[in-house]
């Protein structure tokens, strides 16, 4: 069991609480806490970011993060300002939600907006405070800034950090974090677990799991959990490179897994695999603090699992071009989404993007439609053209290709998709449509992992 400070600091029972770093995570934490009736103030250095959350527009998508933002500033207990001095002076619990992107040119996480924000409030706060750390971070992170804290802060040792990793998915981010599934604190004192307790006891009181433990446990929960989802989505692709080879379907290959209770169902759904700004970044990061801490082939495995994530795209065009009659030159390709998943705008390492990327740089017209995430998606890639509606990507398309599972793709009738496009051939990317439906509809379909046309098993020799 390890060791927790003993000091006789009172327990602010209704702290007031910053949020530093109001994008994804941040603006959803703010707008909840504030729900659980907290005084709280997000800070950003985005300028145009904060006057958006004032105004009461929610700068991504996020389904009913708006409504709630609009809830909690007519309450005036949610505000927003880039002012960290202002910051400083009004928090008794700070929050750092800063980005940790991947490393320009390595596998490593880009620590420096986590310094920065970390660095720039130590040195303002002037009276007992606790920072909590939300931000996803190589383990050992937080022992560092332990160091810069009591090196930098007027105050020293008075202001503590503790750890409280995030596991909230975008598209259910409010739910997720006013329902967590647990919650984790890494802490070194009783006061910073006290401090937490207090905080989120209108979640403990309602049976939430809470598990308390050291710093370098709490940074390791996030990006051991993230690591496992991201092995049981390759895992189940690995499964869907085997079919391809042999016939078999995937789909019912993982539906029998899933009645198996030791595996379960959900994260083994194959398709076009893993995106956004997480899952492929920690991965990478972790594999990157791994062997720097020398235990690098303890997490080797993380590489093979990227690797599977990668060919799963690779294969889609593969899927894409043969649909296409061998040669992408000239094919019009409807490419159904852009975000990463569904109920998100967010487009970082989506997987629909690098496979109209890879189409487009292959010669084929591509037109993209995605619900809410058109906007990221221009932003990131300005040469690709994109259609304000499904029926205007697919418009005489010679191939439609779904690469995001939203509603409105799934949910439209073979029919009438068939009625726009110049050709009946889909290549679901996804796994997610009806392909009976599709095919009685004269439409030739293509999947991952389910027999083709001339899918057979090959003979033993
Ligand atoms: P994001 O890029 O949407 O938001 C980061 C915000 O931090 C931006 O608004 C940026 O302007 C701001 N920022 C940067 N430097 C700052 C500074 N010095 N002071 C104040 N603000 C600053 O990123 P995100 O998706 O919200 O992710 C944030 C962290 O949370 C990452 O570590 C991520 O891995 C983790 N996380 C994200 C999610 C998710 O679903 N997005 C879930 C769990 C954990």
């Amino acid at each position: 069991m390890f060791e927790l400070q003993h000091t006789d600091h009172p327990i602010v029972q209704r702290p007031r609480i910053t949020v530093v770093g109001v994008g994804y995570l941040g603006a959803t934490h703010a707008v909840c806490m504030a729900k659980l009736g907290f005084d709280v103030l997000g800070v950003d250095v985005d300028e145009a970011k904060i006057a958006e959350l004032r105004s009461g527009r929610v700068p991504f998508f996020e389904p009913g993060l708006p409504e709630q933002l609009g809830e909690m500033l007519a309450t005036g207990r949610l505000t927003f300002t880039t002012d960290l001095d202002e910051a400083a002076r009004f928090g008794d619990v700070h929050f750092i939600c800063v980005g940790t992107p991947q490393a320009e040119g390595s596998d490593a996480a880009d620590l420096t907006f986590v310094d920065a924000a970390f660095d720039a409030l130590v040195r303002r706060i002037d009276r007992k405070a606790l920072l909590v750390g939300k931000s996803t971070v190589p383990v050992g992170t937080a022992e560092r800034l332990t160091r810069m804290i009591a090196g930098r802060s007027p105050i020293g040792d008075e202001l503590e950090l503790a750890w409280n990793p995030e596991f909230l998915r975008e598209g259910f981010a409010v739910e997720d974090t006013l329902h967590p599934d647990r919650l984790v604190f890494g802490v070194a004192s009783e006061w910073a677990a006290g401090q937490l307790r207090a905080l989120y006891r209108p979640l403990l009181e309602r049976g939430t799991p809470l598990v308390v433990t050291d710093l370098a446990t709490a940074e390791l929960v996030k990006v051991a959990a993230n690591s496992f989802l991201a092995t049981k989505i390759s895992y189940i692709n690995a499964m869907a490179e085997v079919c391809e080879a042999t016939g078999a379907d995937v789909n019912r290959l993982a539906e029998a897994l899933a009645f198996d209770d030791r595996i379960g169902g959900r994260f083994l759904k194959p398709g076009l695999g893993f995106g956004g700004g997480c899952l492929p970044k920690d991965i990478r990061a972790f594999m990157h603090r791994a062997d720097e801490l020398g235990v690098g082939q303890a997490v080797e495995f993380l590489r093979e699992v990227d690797d599977i994530n990668t060919r799963r795209r690779v294969r889609t065009v593969d899927l894409i071009r043969e649909s296409a009659g061998g040669d992408l030159r000239g094919a019009r390709v409807a490419a159904l989404g852009a975000a990463f998943k569904p109920n998100s705008d967010d487009v970082r390492d989506a997987p629909a993007l690098d496979v109209a990327r890879m189409l487009y740089l292959e010669g084929a017209e591509v037109r993209i439609y995605d619900p809410e995430a058109n906007e990221n998606a221009h932003r990131a890639y300005p040469d690709l053209e994109f259609a304000d509606s499904m029926d205007e990507a697919l418009q005489d398309a010679d191939v439609v290709a779904l690469l995001t599972e939203w509603d409105e793709f799934t949910d439209a009738d073979p029919e009438a998709v068939g009625a726009r496009v110049g050709a009946r051939r889909i290549v679901d990317g996804r796994d997610a449509l009806d392909a009976d439906a599709y095919r009685a509809a004269g439409w030739e379909v293509r999947a991952l992992g389910r027999p083709g046309r001339r899918a057979r098993v090959p003979a033993r020799s």
